[in-house]
């Protein structure tokens, strides 16, 4: 009597962990680096691999080395309606190695890992931004060196990208105006092949009437997630919003990795201009991070844990800053559904565990439901609706041999 259930069982659940064969040649390398030709040949596979998924597009070519800067979309054209926009960058600046693997991560695990977010958005993901940059530090290990390659005049080679960018570009206070300065910001905004495909897929974006969550990965700094404003060094007017959903993706990675992320305006980087963070938000993407990893490996950490560890931290980050921004956000604001703050008008909520602007420190807050919605986070793009219908089905096959 038993033994047609568990013929089913094993059925089902060999079906269940079905991979299409492709998949197999398409996993992800997690023990080095990606050259930009292995990045290149493995996005050509993955996209040929998940055709209706996966769309690989050329966005510039570099002025030196002539290499393409692509443009990765991932998308489900077979369900309708209103999605967001999730823009990743990487490797904006060339010495960020893990940044490249974080963007092939994230797009491997939207096209083969237990989630739906494209049932409700799409994904527009370069993952070498400055692929002049990136190939020159690699193989020296110049771990110094974050600008492309360009010639300026007077010698001196190589623009940072990330100065290039087209707000408050000339008034900035970290050297970018001299073009031996590793800062340096290029001869007029968005000089370069690199940042102006960039910007000009923020301005695609926005025209589309689409919600944008920008998310751009980076190393310098020590894990943290930043927000605007880069160049006041100050709170933007949704800080308390930027400030949630910072707040709720540090926790879950913490919760995931162990690994201790912090949130907040990069007041350090006060004065800096041209910086995609700033530009992508003047132009009204509102929710837009700056994700940090911290440094690049050192000499006593074995290649391929810190390259797998900080994969998964990396992907956990845009996971949880993509999943919080679905579970609230509406034009820019983090929307909530708890009473305690009543006010139309007043469209803030506190970030768990601190004070904004607009918080009263009202004692009544402490238990609100603005607080990150613990239970509809832990299964909002997780696999529970398959879950639920398997074992159902399960259950009535069960029902039905028994009977
Ligand atoms: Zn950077």
């Amino acid at each position: 009597m038993w033994r047609p259930v568990f013929l089913i069982l094993a059925v089902a659940t060999a079906h269940a962990s079905i991979q299409p064969s492709e998949l197999m040649s398409n996993e992800l390398k997690l023990d080095k680096y990606y050259t930009y030709a292995e990045m290149e040949s493995y996005l050509r596979n993955l996209s040929n691999a998940f055709r209706d998924k996966i769309t690989l597009e050329e966005l510039a070519k570099t002025d030196v080395d002539h290499l393409s800067v692509y443009k990765v979309k991932v998308s489900n054209n077979q369900i309708d309606g209103p999605k967001k926009a999730i823009l990743l960058d990487a490797a904006i600046h060339g010495n960020e190695w893990i940044t490249t693997t974080v963007a092939l991560k994230a797009i491997y695990e939207l096209v083969t890992g237990k989630n739906n977010f494209l049932e409700k958005s799409d994904w527009y993901i370069l993952p070498m931004v400055n692929p002049d940059g990136y190939e020159y530090t690699l193989p020296k290990k110049n771990d110094k060196w974050m600008k492309n390659r360009k010639p300026n005049e007077g010698g001196e080679i190589g623009v940072n990208l990330n100065r290039n960018f087209d707000f408050n570009w000339d008034k900035t206070k970290d050297r970018s105006n001299m073009s031996w300065s590793e800062n340096y910001r290029g001869s007029k905004p968005l000089s370069e092949p690199e940042s102006l495909a960039l910007a000009n897929l923020m301005k695609e974006l926005t025209k589309s009437n689409k919600e944008v969550i920008y998310i751009s990965l980076h190393t310098e700094h020590q894990s943290s997630i930043f927000y605007p404003s880069v160049f006041e060094g100050k709170p933007t007017k949704n800080n308390a919003s930027l400030a949630w959903l910072a707040q709720y993706a540090s926790e879950k990675i913490f919760n995931e990795t162990r690994s201790k992320y912090t949130h907040g305006v990069p007041v350090t980087y006060k004065g800096t201009g041209g910086t995609s963070l700033d530009y992508a938000y003047d132009l009204g993407i509102s929710m837009a991070f700056d994700l940090e990893f911290g440094q690049e490996k050192s000499d006593d950490q074995s290649l391929d844990s810190f390259i797998s560890n900080r994969a998964n931290e990396g992907w956990s980050g845009v996971y949880h800053l993509a999943e919080g921004a679905f579970l609230k956000i509406k034009n820019g604001i983090i929307e909530h559904d708890c009473d305690c703050n009543e006010d139309e008008d007043d469209a803030y909520i506190a970030p768990p565990g601190s004070n904004s602007p607009t918080d009263d420190s009202d004692d009544d807050n402490d238990d609100c439901s603005c607080k990150p919605d613990k239970k509809k986070a832990s299964s909002a793009g997780e696999n529970v609706p398959f879950i639920g219908i398997f074992s159902t089905l399960l259950l009535y096959v069960s029902y039905t041999i028994l009977n």
